[in-house]
């Protein structure tokens, strides 16, 4: 990295190895896994330390031991690349988001420069709060992060109810869910059929008064399921069940991730569109989802951080899948990912890069709706600390 000599550029990094662009021919992959391995709770601060080659999961289990957690996200399987592209939790709405976590970051930058960066305070200078806003964020342009420290959270039990229901109540649930309490978050997942996941905390008053509610209107006509967890660390998996329909197991995807403010009327129409497209899969596999934020997410400022979305209270995201090798089925399910985008994009302006696309057409597009007017501002930092373009282009 020192001598700019890595041929072909980017080089791929991989932390938890779930995206696809950990990965790639003819390019070199700096995989971390094996060498990153530390994992250290400081008792007295509840502060974590993580190395790089930890999953998500490893580090719930290891903080549930000592009753703490972290928002993490709806697998346990991403590692690090889940927090320093912002990480949305189920609980992000009581909790913020991953990056609102982040108290030291170290790495290497795109120069092989090494660095340890702590969270600025008012006193600190503005070259370090504008790095730390790149770090946090948009990393992966900036620098290979090793490792970082975190605040934890109080391990909470949870409730996380399940069930299948019609498009039109979907659009209900979306209404009820943009006036829920904080302690409470839709996830909903659409393919050939239509699943809601709701998260709530136990033992919070307003959430158990809005959950008796919920079970006396919608949800008392359908099969539902509830579990009551122990913590995050024991969340049920968040999917459709496996499609038979589906040509061959192994399957490959891209995934382009949506931000949205409060949806309110506009939603019904976005839903009727999206009904069309749902119709119209190339693949059983194509999928759209979404995930709720907002409350503590909007607490924080947007010049805070590279994720300026502050606002936004859903993230819907579209999942393109084709069988391994099937161009054909490939390109289509590419079309119809953009068709969706399109059909949600007036009521989404922002988007949420935690899957990078430097490979795809619309990389460029990406950027400037991921981080609008901070986008010039990262580009400096990049020509400082990345400057012969060593990781992925910004
Ligand atoms: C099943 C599943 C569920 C998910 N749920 C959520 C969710 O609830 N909320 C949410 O916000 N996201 C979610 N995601 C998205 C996921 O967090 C991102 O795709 C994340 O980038 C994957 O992390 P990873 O460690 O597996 O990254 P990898 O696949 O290992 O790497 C992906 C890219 O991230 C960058 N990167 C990774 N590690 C580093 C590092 N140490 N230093 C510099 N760059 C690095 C590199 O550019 C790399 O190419 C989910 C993904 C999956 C597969």
């Amino acid at each position: 990295m020192r001598s700019a000599q890595i041929k072909p550029k980017p080089l791929l990094v991989c932390s938890g190895g779930t995206s696809s662009r950990c990965a790639a021919d003819g390019h070199w992959t700096l995989d971390l896994r094996e060498s990153y391995r530390q994992l250290h709770l400081d008792i007295s601060s509840s502060h974590v330390t993580l190395g790089a080659g930890h999953s998500m999961k490893t580090l719930l289990s290891e903080l549930a031991r000592y009753r703490r957690s972290f928002p993490s996200g709806l697998s346990g399987l991403p590692g690090l690349g889940y927090i320093l592209t912002g990480g949305i939790s189920p609980l992000s709405r009581s909790q913020g988001l991953a990056i609102d976590q982040i108290i030291e970051i170290k790495g290497v930058w795109g120069n092989g420069e090494s660095f340890i960066q702590s969270k600025p305070v008012a006193s600190s200078s503005l070259k370090d709060q504008l790095t730390w806003r790149g770090l946090c964020g948009a990393a992966p342009f900036l620098a290979v992060i090793t490792g970082l420290k975190l605040a934890t959270q109080p391990l909470k039990p949870l409730r996380i109810w399940q069930f299948n229901l019609h498009y039109e109540q979907l659009l209900d649930l979306i209404h009820q869910a943009e006036i829920w309490p904080q302690s409470m978050s839709l996830q909903w997942i659409w393919g050939n059929e239509i699943k809601a996941y709701g998260v709530s905390i136990l033992n919070d008053n307003d959430g158990a008064e809005t959950f008796k509610q919920l079970q006396k209107t919608l949800l008392c006509n359908n099969i539902i399921k509830i579990d009551d967890v122990a913590g995050l660390h024991e969340l049920p998996p968040f999917m459709l069940p496996t499609c038979s329909k589906a040509p061959t197991d192994r399957f490959h995807s891209e995934v382009v991730g949506l931000l949205s403010p409060t949806w309110g009327n506009s939603c019904d129409q976005l839903m009727k569109s999206l009904a069309d497209l749902m119709a119209k899969r190339p693949d059983p596999r194509c999928c759209v989802a979404a995930q709720q934020l907002g409350g503590a997410t909007r607490q924080i400022s947007k010049d805070a951080s590279s994720f300026i979305h502050r606002q936004a209270i859903w993230k819907p995201w579209i999942t393109a899948a084709w069988p391994a090798g099937d161009t054909h089925i490939k390109q289509q399910s590419l079309n119809w990912l953009e068709q969706v985008w399109a059909t949600l994009e007036p009521c989404c302006d922002g988007v949420h890069l935690a899957q990078m696309h430097p490979h795809l057409p619309w990389h460029q597009r990406e950027l400037k709706a991921a981080f609008g007017e901070w986008l010039p501002g990262l580009q400096e930092l990049k020509a400082c600390h990345d400057p012969y373009g060593t990781l992925p282009p910004l």
